[in-house]
């Protein structure tokens, strides 16, 4: 299953993390023999787009950027003979935000190294905007707002489609964040219908844009998920597709660094992000 790394984490600066040190996620990391490590933060959000999660605690803030790279990057030289460390974001597609979004990729571009492309955030039938992963009782809510699971599951898979297909600027991430991310609660709230088919032509189009996908495993941990984002059946279909795989926990505290990586089928090969050669550097 080479590559040993873990591709997806994030640190103290997001708020709704917890306080681990950037520092023992390397640590962990190195522990677990890895050779790789992508600190994915969530980006700030533009200051012109009110935070739709109830505690307003999605993305790190504007004002610790330069902290955040700071440390990323005292990491990487401290531990560059054990471990390959790169430092970039998760960024938010925001529909309608192209503008604000385009602007700080190009802002911090040249910094980026390794980035992933989520959708967390929906536009609701009403205008408002949600975040569809925040709770059980926030993801009740938003189903209310859009009449239907059916059609809240709907307007993601569309939202993940403008998401890959959206202008974002020469910095816009090319691995697509938790495809399935909208299934966090699915043991609570189940759709009427699968959405196979859709999830088969979102596939097709990551592999026309030769784009990468997150292979995330935190929803296997997720109480009301059970599953990793995507299953390993959508996994097969994407490497059927020749769409790199690429590993990562989500984590959100040092201890889980790695994790799960053993529900990734052992026959299924895991890609290195483009920002790594094949020496790892
Ligand atoms: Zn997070
Ligand atoms: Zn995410």
């Amino acid at each position: 299953m080479f590559p040993v790394g873990d591709f997806h984490v994030h640190t103290h600066f997001c708020p709704h993390g917890s306080n681990d040190r950037m520092e023992e996620y390397v640590k962990n990391a190195i522990s677990r023999g890895m050779k790789f490590l992508s600190f994915t933060e969530h980006a700030p959000l533009p200051n012109v787009f009110d935070d739709p999660a109830p505690n307003k605690d999605s993305a790190m803030r504007l004002e610790d950027i330069d902290a955040y790279f700071k440390e990323g990057n005292r990491l990487k030289e401290a531990y560059k003979d054990t471990i390959t460390i790169k430092v970039g974001f998760e960024v938010d597609y925001l529909l309608g935000f192209e503008a604000e979004t385009e602007r700080f990729l190009h802002t911090y571009g040249a910094d980026i190294e390794d980035a992933i492309l989520s959708v967390h955030m929906l536009q609701a039938p009403n205008g408002e905007y949600v975040c569809l992963d925040f709770s059980p009782d926030e993801f009740g809510r938003i189903i209310r707002l859009f009449g239907s699971i059916d059609h809240v599951y709907e307007t993601y898979y569309q939202t993940l489609r403008q998401a890959i297909e959206a202008d974002l600027g020469k910095w816009k991430p090319v691995r697509i964040g938790h495809l399935t991310l909208i299934e966090k609660f699915s043991k609570l709230f189940k759709a009427a219908r699968t959405f196979n088919d859709v999830i088969e032509e979102i596939l097709t189009l990551i592999a026309a844009k030769q784009y990468s996908l997150d292979v995330n495993t935190a929803g296997y941990f997720k109480e009301y998920c059970g599953v990793t984002y995507p299953t390993a059946t959508v996994m097969r279909q994407a490497n059927n597709k020749n769409i790199p795989l690429i590993f990562g926990s989500d984590s959100h505290t040092a201890g889980h660094v790695g994790k799960g990586l053993e529900q990734i089928p052992k026959d299924l090969p895991l890609a290195l992000p483009k920002a790594y050669d094949e020496k790892g550097n």
